[in-house]
């Protein structure tokens, strides 16, 4: 069967088309500037690629183009929509509604739609997605895959917030943790990578991208995460602050500056500053210059102090996530990085394990060399230290055929 995996945005539409026998890629593109003047389509099939340039007014209209360069004689894959089986969509908001994928049905976008105050940004556009396929494909299943899921197994005492216990129990105001989709795929592939079970293993996943989260998983359960409530919370990320005091939002909102470090002179809103936080902080707030870890690096080489210290800022995060993980699980045995920065950034892998001997984890300076799927710990480290690319697009088809074909998501 052919499963079409869509990642819809507030004005972008990212699609992969995997024929799941022998799960390969067919095609995969991006629908940019949606409502937007400047909007386009990029498509690629194998060696093939193309740039469609044309008024794309809606994610109706996205989903349109999409299925028509799919069908392209020139740039397509299939003949006819009848040949997608089914549309798995990446949805960020399950609020504690959703443990695993589900079937899209009225009451799924009911649930969906509830939970768009938790995802202000995300969860409306990811129905838009779901509805526009709907609507383009009829009859064609359409399957949910929530960001949050893997991590509904975690305790309460690692998902509540100290706050009056009301907040959750009314407003559901707890962790949730983000790139669930991601977590689970890399913990269950280290597994079997290195032949083993998961069960009675402990490993911490550190997924390091524009966004980055850590969690703990042990038994191939969510135990912890780093992200809360929002994706803002935990590790400083390309321009998320990450964690810090909360009364830091109080006092940004009463003493705000403008661009070029002077008092604004008068409040800005809770939100203004929540704005600040996600999209002006972490590396770009930090050095000033950029959000990109490889610009970091470059500006760090050559003596930047201030890209040296976001790098530095970077890395000591992760290293107490770490080293706060493995204290709550009572040890760890894998250790694995993913994601943009995690597979690709072997100088960053070597200072975050740098230093953590004393529990175990010994790095290998040759094995850590370059990118792929591997072991960089040294033969004997107690902690094992992995590579393990992601990949939540076959994570999320895989749940999606699981769904259309038995009606249940198998624990792959
Ligand atoms: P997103 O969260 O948007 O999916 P990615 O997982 O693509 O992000 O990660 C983006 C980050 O990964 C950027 O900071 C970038 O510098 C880093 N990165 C991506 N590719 C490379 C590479 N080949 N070498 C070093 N860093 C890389």
């Amino acid at each position: 069967m052919k499963i079409l995996v869509v990642n819809a945005g507030s004005s972008s539409l990212k699609y992969q088309l995997i024929d799941m026998d022998g799960e390969k890629e067919l095609a995969k593109g991006l629908v940019e500037r949606i409502g937007i003047e400047g909007s386009r389509l990029k498509h690629s099939a194998g060696e093939k690629s193309t740039v469609v340039e044309e008024a794309i007014p809606d994610h109706e209209a996205a989903a349109q183009l999409m299925l028509k360069i799919l069908q392209d004689p020139e740039y397509g894959v299939i003949r006819s929509t009848d040949e997608i089986g089914a549309v798995g969509h990446r949805v960020l908001h399950g609020g504690n509604k959703f443990t695993a994928s589900m079937l899209v049905n009225a009451d799924v976008k009911a649930a969906i739609r509830e939970c768009f105050p938790l995802g202000p940004l995300h969860n409306p556009a990811n129905l838009m997605g779901i509805e526009a396929c709907e609507k383009v494909m009829k009859g064609t299943p359409q399957v949910a895959v929530f960001d949050t899921a893997f991590h509904q197994t975690m305790p309460p005492k690692a998902y509540m917030y100290g706050v009056p216990k009301m907040y959750e129990e009314k407003l559901h105001v707890r962790r949730y943790g983000f790139h669930g989709t991601s977590h689970r795929y890399v913990s269950r592939w280290v597994c079997e990578f290195l032949g083993i079970s998961p069960i009675g293993k402990k490993i911490i996943i550190c997924h390091l991208g524009n966004g980055s989260s850590l969690s703990a998983v042990m038994d191939g359960k969510c135990q912890d995460t780093s992200m809360g409530l929002t994706p803002l919370e935990g590790l400083l990320m390309g321009t998320r602050c990450g964690s810090c005091d909360p009364a830091v939002v109080q006092f940004m909102a009463n003493n705000p500056l403008k661009e070029d470090g002077t008092p604004l002179g008068h409040p800005i809103s809770v939100d203004e500053v929540l704005n600040i936080m996600n999209k002006k902080s972490g590396l770009l707030g930090i050095s000033g210059k950029s959000s990109d870890c490889r610009d970091i690096d470059d500006l760090a080489a050559a003596g930047d102090e201030n890209a040296i210290l976001a790098q530095e800022m970077l890395v000591y995060g992760i290293k107490k996530y770490i080293g706060s993980y493995a204290a709550a699980m009572g040890g760890v045995d894998i250790i694995c990085f993913t994601a943009g920065i995690g597979e690709n950034n072997d100088a960053l892998r070597a200072k975050v394990i740098e230093g953590l001997e004393f529990m175990g984890a010994e790095l290998d300076p040759e094995k850590n060399k370059g990118r792929g799927e591997k072991v960089i710990s040294k033969d004997g480290s107690k902690v094992t230290v992995c590579v393990i690319p992601t990949n939540e697009e076959i994570m999320i088809a895989r749940d999606t055929l699981d769904l259309v074909t038995t009606g249940k998501v198998r624990d792959h």
